[in-house]
């Protein structure tokens, strides 16, 4: 009785683990022969331009360059990570704490509180079953997923301009103690 709507959600990530998906980023849209969708396809060849006049022993090595290979590799690596995140909600139990993290997320973008549903793991423990806290993360994952695929390129660039800054504080901070 208590867990009776169990069986459709079990059923429901079943038929979501048998759909066609992009290999990279998990999504269930049209793919190419690749297995990619168009999204990734695109940062594919971003990618594989990028990476072809680095190779390219009369091109120039300018920093231009070397920042747009970095960033064309943010977005293939963020591209994997996201479709990496569904096959582990797809493949195993999702954790209370994971589930009150996508609900905040949710808070976070639309009410701006991140803190109005902190804490509530435990009620999520116990209200969800296993298969219908797997069930809702698909479902917060196909939101915030496509919104990934959307600013993927801008969080690319601040990634890659972080990183360009800790090098550089560990250059410097290096150079001072020696
Ligand atoms: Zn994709």
């Amino acid at each position: 009785m208590q867990y009776e709507q169990e069986p459709y959600a079990k059923e429901f990530i079943e038929g979501m683990r048998k759909v066609a998906r992009c290999d990279w980023c998990g999504r269930d849209t049209r793919t190419n022969r690749k297995g990619l969708c168009r999204h990734c396809n695109e940062v594919r060849k971003d990618l594989e331009r990028v990476e072809k006049l680095t190779s390219d022993v009369a091109e120039p090595k300018t920093f231009m360059l070397d920042w747009r290979q970095r960033v064309a590799r943010q977005k293939k690596e963020d591209c994997i990570v996201w479709g990496q995140m569904l096959r582990g909600i797809l493949s195993g139990g999702v954790e209370p704490l994971a589930l009150e993290h996508w609900f905040c997320m949710v808070s976070k973008r639309i009410a701006r509180d991140s803190r109005m549903h902190y804490g509530t793991a435990t009620m999520l423990g116990w209200t969800c079953t296993p298969a219908q806290r797997q069930m809702l993360a698909y479902f917060f994952w196909e939101i915030f997923g496509a919104q990934a695929s959307h600013n993927r390129q801008s969080r690319a660039q601040w990634r890659v301009q972080c990183e360009s800054l800790e090098e550089r504080r560990d250059v410097h901070s290096a150079s001072k103690t020696v």
